[in-house]
């Protein structure tokens, strides 16, 4: 009895952003019968983002494989690393399973759809104000009103809607340290191949990410260590080593979270009335980016635990579920990134071992496209070293 008058306690949501965080927690909300409305104030729009989703992804949705809208199926990856004395040269290999690209435009129109056909009242509209103090919440978005009896705040990385800290708890806002810049290009052309590179000592990495009818290319890198100017250098150095042109195609910015260890922990995702689901609760993997998956399934969570009647639950299911895995990512970014391997960057050692050995080309491979996890990641790194140093030796004996 006592569940079911919790369940009726939360019989109305308002969601605040209709990305993947708010889309897919709104669809799992009205599946089960909770009344939602979703703002949004763009709806389906082309957010700044690589678009790509890996196995884990695919593996939890698979109707982002094999559904009917357009996007790009890639198994072909390259990888880079370096300049000057520091170039370690490119690794190009096929990844065992594919990774799909899509337009942001496409991604967030489909999620949308599937969560008004699951009932949820979907309005396009910019929420200025939410106030969460009263039995009912109140969220303004412009002249109108709404209220209901729970807040899901899922309005991305960049938003400045979150409510009051409680007494003694952290505020929930995110520091200048948890992000990253990112610049890119949406460049007119098509490719076969996903490709990263990775500069000497800095914090992110350059990519280029084909769709069904542009690339996505950019650059990310923290917020507090580089000046906009010299990533949009970065950028221009890269388009040209790849004979891109950003002339004639479409630029963009955004802030991609990159949480700190002790941001994930400490951060509330939950107050009395409210959760935040997707970037705006800093779920996205300190070193690849990845943030669709972690925010499709925080939303999927989040759902599953309002509508059960048990908002409670949802910190600890996310934290088991993945939340421990993003605070390995966060913990090892900045040895991945800035740390040093027997006299050269991890990264430039990354892309040489990547070159010479079949199994780290394929452990790298299976990391990047979320088959592999962090938490298991240093048993099969020492596993499979004796045969990995072998492959080494083999080809740069070969190479003489
Ligand atoms: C350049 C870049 C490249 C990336 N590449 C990848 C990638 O390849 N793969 C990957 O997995 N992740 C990638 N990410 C991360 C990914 O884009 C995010 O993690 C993901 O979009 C988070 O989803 P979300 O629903 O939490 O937030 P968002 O997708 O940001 O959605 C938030 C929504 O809320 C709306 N909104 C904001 N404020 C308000 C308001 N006040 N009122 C109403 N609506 C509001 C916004 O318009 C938006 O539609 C990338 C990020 C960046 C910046």
């Amino acid at each position: 009895m006592a569940f079911l008058e919790r369940v009726n306690a939360i019989g109305e949501v308002i969601v605040i952003g209709g990305g993947p965080a708010g889309a897919v927690c709104s669809e799992r909300l009205a599946r089960a019968g909770v009344r939602v409305t979703l703002l949004d104030d763009h709806l389906a729009w082309e957010k700044p983002c690589g678009g790509g989703l890996t196995q884990r992804a695919l593996r939890a949705y698979p109707f982002l494989l094999d559904g009917p809208h357009p996007k790009k199926i890639v198994r072909e990856v390259e990888f880079a690393a370096g300049t000057g004395p520091e170039t370690s040269g490119r690794a190009r290999f096929t990844l065992d399973q594919p990774l799909v690209i899509y337009s942001r435009r496409v991604l967030n129109g489909l999620l949308l759809e599937r969560a008004e056909r699951a009932g949820c009242r979907v309005v396009q509209a910019r929420a200025t104000a939410v106030a969460t103090d009263s039995a009912r919440l109140r969220v303004l978005a412009g002249q109108a009103a709404f209220t209901a009896d729970f807040l899901v705040l899922a309005a991305g990385a960049r938003n400045r809607l979150l409510p009051p800290a409680a007494a003694g708890e952290p505020p929930p806002a995110l520091g200048p340290e948890d992000f990253e810049q990112t610049l890119g290009y949406y460049v007119p052309g098509q490719s076969d191949v996903l490709k990263i590179k990775f500069l000497p000592r800095f914090r992110g990495y350059l990519w280029s990410f084909p769709r069904p009818d542009h690339l996505s290319v950019g650059i990310c890198g923290k917020l507090e260590e580089n000046a906009s100017a010299t990533l949009r250098r970065r950028l221009e150095e890269f388009l040209d080593e790849e004979g891109l042109s950003g002339r004639g195609a479409c630029f963009f910015s955004h802030l991609l979270p990159s949480p700190r260890p002790e941001t994930l922990l400490r951060r509330p995702l939950l107050g009395r009335n409210w959760a935040l689901a997707g970037d705006a609760a800093a779920l996205v993997d300190s070193i690849t980016g990845e943030g669709i998956f972690y925010a499709m399934r925080s939303g999927e969570l989040l759902g599953e635990c309002l509508a059960g009647g048990q908002p409670q639950a949802y910190p600890r299911r996310l934290r088991e579920e993945f939340g421990a895995e993003l605070e390995r990512a966060a913990a090892l970014a900045p040895r991945f990134f800035a740390g040093n391997f027997a006299g050269r960057p991890v990264t430039t050692r990354t892309i040489e071992f990547a070159r010479s050995s079949a199994l780290f080309r394929r452990l790298l491979g299976n990391l990047f496209n979320g088959a592999q996890d962090y938490r298991t990641l240093a048993r099969r790194l020492w596993a499979q070293l004796p045969l990995s140093l072998a492959e080494i030796s083999w080809h740069s004996l070969a190479g003489r």
